[in-house]
Order: C-alpha cells, then sequence, then structure tokens
C-alpha cells in the first residue's frame, strides 16, 4: 500500500497546499487544496474519498474534482463515495452543494445514478475499500473531526495513521497504543507561541504535541511526521520540536524519530490492495479483534 502526500501544509502559497493524501490510486483521504496537483485521469481513478472535517482546507477541491470526473465520465455510470461525519455531510449539504454555491452532485446526473454518494461515518467504525481497511479515530477539533488509520491485507499489516486536525486528544493516542501503526503524520499548526490560539481553535503545538508523545507505547518506534504547520509558523515550529529532544531526553521523541512531512513523499506500507472489482462498494465492519490490547473499542470512545 502506498500513499502520496498531495497536500499538507496548514496554508497555501506557491508550493504549499492543504491536505489531500491519496492511498494507492483509488482512496482519497481529505480534498484540500492539494488534490488539485491530480491529473484528470488520476482524478479519475479515485472511487472514494475519506473527509476529516469541513473546515475549507480539507475541502476545497472537492466541488470542482466531482465536477471533472462527472464530467470525464458523461453518459456512463460513475459514482464517488464519500465518507464522513454525518456534521461533515450536513454541513457540505447546506452550504456547498446547495445548487447556490455549486450544484447537488447527490442528485445529478440523476437522483438514481449520482456523480456523489454521501455514507455517514462514527469514530471506530471501519470501512473497507477493496482490500484497504479505512478506520475513523478520535479527533478533538472546533468542529466534529475524525482522523483515518489505513492498512491493507490482513489484520497484522501496518497502520497508515493521520490524524485530521486536533487539539489535545487522549483518546486518539489510547487507540494508537491498540495499533500496529506503521507510520504517523499527525498535525501541529502552531508555534509554543501561538498556544493560547491553539488551545482556543484546537490544534497543537510542539508542547502540546509533546504530551500527547508522553501517551505513546513505551516500546513504540514508529516514525513522525509533522503536518498542517502553518506556514509563517515554520520555522519556529521545527526549532521547536527539535528543542523536545533536548527537554525530554528520556523520551524519544526527539528529532531522528520528528519530520516535517513534505507533499510528494509516498509512505510504503506492508499489504497490498485486492485486485480491482468491476463495481467496488464500500462497506462498513466491525473494528478488528486487537489481540495485543487490554482496552476494547468501547473503552477509547467513552462507554463501559
Ligand atoms: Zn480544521
Ligand atoms: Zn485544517
Amino acid at each position: 500500500m502506498k500513499v502520496r502526500v498531495l497536500g499538507c501544509s496548514g496554508t497555501i502559497g506557491r508550493d504549499s497546499h492543504t491536505s489531500a493524501f491519496l492511498v494507492d490510486d483509488d482512496i482519497l483521504v481529505d480534498a484540500g487544496t492539494g488534490a488539485g496537483r491530480l491529473s484528470l485521469d488520476e482524478m479519475c481513478s479515485i472511487s472514494t474519498i475519506f473527509l476529516t472535517h469541513a473546515h475549507m482546507d480539507h475541502i476545497a477541491h472537492l466541488p470542482m474534482l466531482v465536477d471533472a470526473v462527472s464530467t470525464a465520465y458523461a453518459g456512463r455510470p460513475h459514482t464517488m463515495h464519500v465518507w464522513a461525519l454525518p456534521a461533515t455531510i450536513e454541513a457540505l449539504r447546506a452550504h456547498i452543494f446547495n445548487g447556490s454555491i455549486w450544484p447537488d452532485f447527490s442528485r445529478l446526473p440523476s437522483p438514481d445514478a449520482p456523480a456523489l454518494r454521501y455514507h455517514p461515518i462514527a469514530v471506530g467504525q471501519t470501512v473497507e475499500v477493496a482490500g484497504r481497511f479505512v478506520e475513523a479515530l478520535p479527533a478533538n477539533h472546533s468542529v466534529p473531526t475524525v482522523g483515518y488509520a489505513v492498512r491493507a491485507g490482513n489484520w497484522r499489516s501496518p497502520w497508515w495513521v493521520c490524524s485530521g486536525d486536533t487539539g489535545p486528544c487522549p483518546a486518539f493516542w489510547r487507540r494508537l497504543v491498540q495499533m500496529n501503526v506503521g507510520e504517523l503524520a499527525i498535525e501541529c499548526a502552531f508555534s509554543n507561541r501561538c498556544e493560547a490560539l491553539a488551545q482556543l481553535s484546537l490544534h497543537l503545538t510542539p508542547n502540546l504535541l509533546a504530551e500527547g508523545l508522553e501517551m505513546m507505547a513505551p516500546d513504540a518506534d514508529y516514525p513522525i511526521y509533522i503536518f498542517h504547520l502553518k506556514r509563517a509558523e515554520v520555522p519556529l515550529i521545527l526549532s521547536e520540536v527539535a528543542d523536545l529532544a533536548e527537554r525530554n531526553p528520556h523520551r524519544r521523541i526527539g528529532t531522528a524519530r520528528i519530520q516535517r512531512l513534505r507533499w510528494g513523499h509516498v509512505f510504503e506500507l506492508a499489504g497490498d490492495a485486492l485486485p480491482p472489482m468491476p463495481e467496488t462498494m464500500p462497506m462498513p465492519l466491525m473494528p478488528e479483534p486487537d489481540l495485543n490490547s487490554a482496552f476494547s473499542p468501547v473503552d477509547i470512545h467513552g462507554g463501559r
């Protein structure tokens, strides 16, 4: 399984594009301005999009991507499946695909064979897309938000984890302790000097990230990539992340394992997608049993 970074910046600018990650060639995680790097052929290969939340930097290219693919498939049935929290779907219906800002592609070209079909997802739910498994993870942001973990093959395969936008979120880190994480992309939008703003808008700073890293399993040793950095804050954030190593010499949270994510980066994880099916319909699954953990999925999501 491969995950190609199309955009991972917290703001736009030349060579800076916002969140979009292409899993193999058919799954998109978020549809920020990074999705604009795709060719029409690449866009037409996408069957399924998972959205973390409704903020503009994560959905900016969704309307025009759906339009471009719909036009390319003119006269032939093709549906783009969009998975998101119910609140995200409602926001898209009310404020974007509302017939005023953009056409309602969930009813076009026809209600029976629309260009876009919404699927609600819940934290803890896993969806299979042709042999790739996508789990919605807890997040703590100013609007309802999830992160995603994606793996291919059987349940032993490593997960690629993407936090989505989040402030401090112990439930996220508790779930990671249960998983075989291969690589982690975690947001770190602001520097420590902006902690008040980060707390207000529910994003992370290096100090807040360090609190989360303390919740990692003691033997966790996977690479960590920070993304969603606000462009003007990048030098300061990077120097503060470097300082984490000196202030926490007993932990492995130094620069050796924390890198800045850049667009074009390709995560390669063990496990392959299944051969393409003629008309693949994503199916919701129950969470996989986790034999390595004392936690149950109910525990991390505020149940028993
Ligand atoms: Zn956001
Ligand atoms: Zn964002």
